[in-house]
């Protein structure tokens, strides 16, 4: 049997990662490209797990490493330290990403498709429309979904209008109500109860890199930032381990509102104060409320980025 092309998102995967894979996969098929195969870097949040239950789809297969020359498709990232073990000596066949390039090369070329929306599968829908390809009810969902998760049903500041545009088209194709839909899956994914607190640093973690020094940005999404901080204490003790473990200078933990579109943000390590230039504030008790920041790419990252 031909080798399959491997398809997927970054590791800790969220809704676009995962949903993204799927409809890449879906749209290869419709172009005539039979071989490519959706995969996964990591456990379906709760999240993604109410999309994948609504649609009554099957997660994709979890893959830990690839072999040197595997085929892959990437999506929703390309950053090399947010992707597969082995990535570095993969045959990297195409991109389909949303967020900044960094550090990221290939010996060959290859079919790169960024655009700065706010969601991967914008980027998606867009090339169903290039190529005429019809969309069905399942990829509508899955798109739907993607947007709805990165946008926080489009209150995020990373929407853009072809964010809107496609959301609007895709809940007329599923025939939902995306306001309705859309609530009750980004609700799902603010159950934390039945995580450990070292689970919840690494639900959706970001490790960066610049210049030799070591970040790491996580984010959990919440109805209630109080319930998250009653774990304050425990979540400082794992987040102190990793800090140590992995020689990280800062970990930000950002604990975003999704109702308020409010954050609480957790910073430690050696250049905590980072966040302090940052956002002009004064961390009391290893924290700092940020009003009206939810979205890590376009707010969190290039301020800490930028002052690290
Ligand atoms: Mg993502
Ligand atoms: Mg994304
Ligand atoms: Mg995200």
């Amino acid at each position: 049997m031909e080798e399959k092309v491997l398809i997927f998102g970054h590791k800790n995967p969220d809704t676009d990662s995962i949903c993204s894979s799927l409809v890449h996969e879906i749209l290869d098929k419709k172009n005539g490209w039979e071989n490519t195969k959706a995969v996964r870097l990591g456990n379906i949040n709760k999240e993604t797990q109410y999309v994948l239950d609504y649609l009554g789809i099957e997660e994709p297969e979890l893959i830990e490493k690839i072999e040197p020359g595997q085929g892959v498709l990437l999506v929703d990232h390309n950053e090399f330290n947010q992707s597969v073990d082995g990535i570095e000596n993969a045959k990297i066949l195409g991109v389909t990403d949303h967020h900044r390039i960094a550090n990221f090369e290939t010996s060959e070329p290859l079919y790169y498709n960024a655009k700065p929306y706010g969601c991967t599968s914008t980027i998606l829908f867009e090339e169903f429309k290039q190529f005429g390809h019809e969309i069905e009810r399942t990829e509508a969902i899955l798109m739907a979904s993607s947007i709805i998760s990165d946008t926080l049903l489009l209150k995020s500041p990373t929407t853009t209008e072809h964010d809107k545009k496609a959301l609007e088209e895709l809940g007329k194709i599923a025939n939902i109500n995306i306001e309705e839909y859309g609530l009750e899956m980004l609700k799902a994914g603010t159950d934390l109860d039945d995580f450990s607190e070292e689970q919840l640093i690494n639900l959706d973690a970001k490790s960066l890199n610049k210049d030799g020094i070591k970040f790491v940005i996580a984010q959990v999404n919440t109805v209630s930032i109080e319930e998250v901080l009653k774990r304050q204490e425990k979540l400082e003790e794992v987040i102190n381990a990793k800090i140590e473990s992995e020689n990280l200078s800062l970990f930000v933990f950002a604990i975003t509102d999704i109702l308020n579109s409010n954050s609480e943000i957790i910073a430690l390590g050696s250049k905590a104060d980072v966040v302090e230039k940052a956002f002009d504030k004064t961390l009391v008790n290893n924290r700092a409320f940020l009003e009206g920041v939810v979205s890590r790419k376009k707010q969190l990252l290039p301020a800490i980025d930028k002052n690290i």
